[in-house]
């Protein structure tokens, strides 16, 4: 082989060698970028898992904030559409189970005035208090406060408030109607003993005896009155202790047994021998039990039966009182354990309505509770319940 021939093929293989060096060279640069990218990204990856998971429970924190708060909170875009609302708002607008994100806010509220207040606040970017009544019943006070993507709004539900409002006013006007019977008796015997009939020593009597009547009935207003607001303001300690409360009932019926005898009524009792023993203030229960038997009396024409029983069920013991009187039109049932409520005035026998309204709160301070039923003229069945002192479980 010539010497030329040589010299360029060793050149030409030299080249090559070079060639493959600087390749390998190059290739494990990029492999140790690559490395070093992969990594990168990998660390990114771990950072934005991280964050998400943060967001994640951010979002969570704020939804189990938002469903405790009991007011309304609603976000709606510049659109006036829905972008989120919490639990109170599901309740106050009793909304269906549909999805209302990304819908009208009139979808959800259903009230012209809800959703104008809304869009006076988009449009005019400032904030809009107003108070709202929804079907006669429902009051809400609104708050919108313009954001930069639309609006948040803030429903707080005045209904409670309002009705609360309404029983004080009604209380008022009660008490008030109550008194001006009486006080008008009182003025009528006062003006006719001036007139002259103070003279007839009979006719005066007589008058006495009516004003003694009309004094009595204020003064156990005026004492039924103190005492339902003693209870009612829970300032009354209970002595609360084990019971047998066939003995309580037994007490009570043998002590009310001459007032039944003279309105012509038989009361007996039937209480099994085996019930458990009961935790209450022996002295508020009886009071309920004299109410219960005593309306019964009253409301019971001669000849009727009043029977007193008691019966464990569950983790209570029931004590009823039933009659064959006169009984209560369905539509007065569910009103008679309201302050004052009386189904028929003439029929009342003088009372005050408040003697069930002082039961329903003794009993309910026992954490039990009471209720009625009744046929018109076949008589009634009042029942309540008393906690176990001891739990069966
Ligand atoms: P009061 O007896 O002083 O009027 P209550 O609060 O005890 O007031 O009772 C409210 C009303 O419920 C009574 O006026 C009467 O109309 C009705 N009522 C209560 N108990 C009976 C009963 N056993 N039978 C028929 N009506 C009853």
């Amino acid at each position: 082989m010539e010497i030329s021939a040589i010299v360029i093929l060793s050149v030409t293989a030299a080249s090559a060698v070079l060639a493959a060096v600087l390749l390998l060279d190059r290739l494990r640069r990029a492999d140790r970028r690559s490395r070093h990218l992969s990594k990168a990204v990998n660390s990114l990856t771990d950072q934005l898992r991280q964050a998400t998971a943060g967001l994640a429970a951010e979002k969570e924190k704020l939804n189990s904030l938002l469903s405790a708060i009991s007011e309304g909170f609603l976000l709606v875009d510049k659109e006036n559409k829905v972008v989120m609302f919490n639990k109170a708002v599901e309740h106050m607008f009793n909304l269906p189970p549909d999805d209302f994100i990304g819908l009208p806010l009139i979808n959800l509220v259903r009230d012209h005035e809800i959703d104008s207040l809304v869009r006076q606040c988009l449009g005019t970017s400032h904030k809009q208090t107003a108070t709202v009544e929804v079907d006669k019943v429902k009051h809400y006070n609104l708050t919108a406060v313009p954001l930069e993507e639309g609006a948040f709004v803030l429903v707080q539900n005045l209904s409670h408030i309002r009705h609360l409002e309404k029983v004080r006013q009604d209380f008022v006007a009660n008490i008030s109607h109550e008194l001006r019977t009486p006080i008008a008796s009182l003025k009528a015997i006062a003006e006719t003993l001036q007139d002259g009939a103070v003279d007839n020593r009979e006719v005066a009597l007589d008058f006495l005896q009516r004003i003694q009547i009309e004094i009595d009935k204020l003064a156990q207003m005026v004492s039924e009155l103190g005492e339902l607001s003693l209870i009612e303001s829970g300032d009354v300690p209970l002595n609360m202790k084990s019971a047998d409360v066939a003995a309580v009932i037994e007490r009570v019926v043998g002590r009310m047994a001459a007032q039944a005898d003279r309105a012509g009524n038989r009361l007996e009792m039937g209480t099994p021998p085996d019930l458990p023993a009961v935790r209450i203030d022996e002295d508020r229960i009886e009071q309920v039990l004299v109410n219960l038997i005593h309306n019964a009396i009253k409301f019971t024409p001669p000849g009727g039966r009043i029977n007193v029983s008691a019966r464990a069920e569950k983790e209570n013991v029931l004590v009823s009182v039933a009659d064959t009187g006169a009984g209560i039109p369905p539509d007065d049932l569910p009103h008679i354990f309201e302050r004052f409520y009386k189904v028929d005035k003439a029929r009342s026998g003088g009372g005050t309505g408040l003697g069930l309204a002082i039961a329903k709160h003794i009993v309910r301070s026992h954490g039990g509770d009471v209720g009625a039923e009744s046929e018109p003229g076949k008589g009634s069945t009042f029942t309540f319940s008393l906690p176990l002192a001891e739990s069966r479980r």
